[in-house]
């Protein structure tokens, strides 16, 4: 097992990732800007490091006083969480370059998976089902582009290959409009991310974003945790996630179950990886990979019993996976409300000191939050304060869990998105299952 973890991240994540090093006898090293000296994980951890000032480029994201304070703790691996290094193949290199091990994928399928022209083909060589479209990048014959955007259908979506966030694409509806969207799109993401390479792809109308968890060793071992929906989304940012994804025939996730785990053997993926679908009329059309730690994955540590970070620090350890496909057993239901400390009304974040902090409690919840009372939350990050996650054995007695429980939530001194869940816990639509990806921003009047 490994013996020191440096974890490159803040807020929740790193508490969950300290919280399951500790489970495992790892010590832990926690690197903060300036601001979070004052973090809970900061302070739990058995060593900290300062690494910078607030800004994140300076700091989260600053890769040579990352791999400083490894080599000056003796720490032998780097866990990124999400966001920030969680996806960088370039900092993945530079962390085994040196010496260290980087908790993931190797650098070669993050690249391989970063590009969404390459990861798409290599789906596609693996047998996972993909948005009917241009099968790779688009050139500069305009009569081409016509062609397969007529071959495809109208709507069309122009994507760019290294785009992510939800930006670097545009739909167009008519053929008159193609070849400047084209333009548009190539020269926004040569400016956004270096790279204007775009590809083209069938635009769906009212899909569902629908998730496959998987975990593979590198060792020829792949298994799946089932699926989740995050459907409910504003501006492409998930707002409340469960698992199961509800109403899919099982005979329809099984195919696509399968065929994630193969690809999986087959790119040579090793970590823990989701596969993110949209889903309509029952198929299943990929979109992209998360080579890393989600946020939501404790829905589907509440449904299988199992701790996916730990299996993450295993495989990094060079342990083959801890189970099999078979032993795999998903029970009951879970939902997660993300907390964010921002306005209700108009979603402008909301930093500040939190006067007092009650986290609910009871059967089947679970809060994962880094807040306490008087902990200041800063300006300069990203605005998830909590997640709570419940758990029952029908999606109906999960969803009720969940009512209760942010009703017994209470973030005080700044202001939160709980009353926006509080009012999707009891949405008629929501609680027959199965709502489309632009539900919540009609519902919102967006
Ligand atoms: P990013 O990496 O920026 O998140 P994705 O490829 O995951 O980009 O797409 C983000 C979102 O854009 C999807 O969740 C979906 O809402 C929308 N989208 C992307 N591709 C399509 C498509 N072919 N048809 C309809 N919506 C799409």
């Amino acid at each position: 097992m490994l013996e020191k973890v440096l974890i490159a991240n803040r807020g929740e994540i790193a508490l969950r990732i300290l919280r399951a090093c500790k489970e495992l006898g790892i010590k832990t090293v926690a690197v903060h800007s300036k601001v979070d000296a004052e973090l809970m994980h900061v302070k739990l951890a058995d060593e900290a490091v300062c690494i910078g000032p607030n800004p994140s480029p300076q700091s989260y994201l600053n890769v040579p006083a990352i791999i400083s304070a490894m080599e000056v703790t003796d720490a032998v691996a780097v866990h990124p969480g999400y966001g920030f290094l969680a996806e960088n193949a370039d900092f993945a290199e530079q962390v085994v370059n040196s010496g260290f091990r980087f908790i993931g994928p190797s650098a070669d399928v993050i690249r391989l998976m970063g590009d969404k022209v390459s990861a798409i083909k290599a789906m596609q060589e693996a047998g996972v089902p993909t948005v009917p479209g241009s099968n790779g990048p688009l050139n500069s014959d305009d009569d081409r582009n016509l062609r397969i955007a007529k071959e495809i259908g109208y709507p069309v979506i122009i994507k760019a290959a290294a785009g992510g966030g939800g930006r670097g694409m545009r739909v167009v509806h008519t053929e008159s409009a193609l070849l400047n969207a084209i333009f548009v799109t190539k020269s926004e993401a040569k400016a956004a991310f270096g790279d204007d390479t775009v590809y083209m792809e069938k635009f769906l109308e009212n899909p569902r974003h629908v998730e496959i968890q998987v975990l593979a060793d590198g060792q020829g071992n792949a298994i799946h945790l089932g699926d989740r929906d995050c459907s409910l989304q504003r501006r492409h940012q998930k707002v409340l996630e469960e698992a199961p994804a509800p109403g899919i025939p099982d005979e329809v996730r099984q195919g696509v179950y399968e065929a994630c785990t193969k690809a999986c053997v087959e790119i040579g993926y090793s970590g823990a990886g989701t596969f993110e679908f949209l889903y309509e009329n029952e198929c299943f059309y990929f979109i992209e990979m998360n080579t890393r730690v989600q946020v939501e994955h404790p829905v589907t540590e509440m449904i299988s019993g199992f701790d996916i970070v730990k299996e993450q620090l295993r495989i990094a350890s060079g342990l083959p996976l801890s189970i099999k496909q078979e032993d795999v057993k998903l029970q009951g239901h879970s939902f997660e409300a993300r907390i964010n400390a921002e306005d209700s009304k108009n979603f402008l974040p909301s930093p500040g000191k939190v006067s007092f902090f009650h986290a609910p409690g009871g059967p089947g919840v679970r809060v994962d939050s880094h807040l306490y009372s008087g902990y200041t939350v800063p300006p300069n990050y990203d605005s998830l304060i909590a997640k709570v996650i419940t758990h029952g054995n029908t999606r109906e007695e999960a969803l009720d869990k969940m009512r209760i429980a942010l009703d017994e939530l209470v973030v005080d001194g700044i202001k939160s998105n709980v009353e926006l869940q509080q009012d999707l816990a009891r949405d008629g639509e929501f609680r027959k299952g199965g709502v489309n990806i632009h539900y919540l921003e009609q519902k919102l009047g967006l």
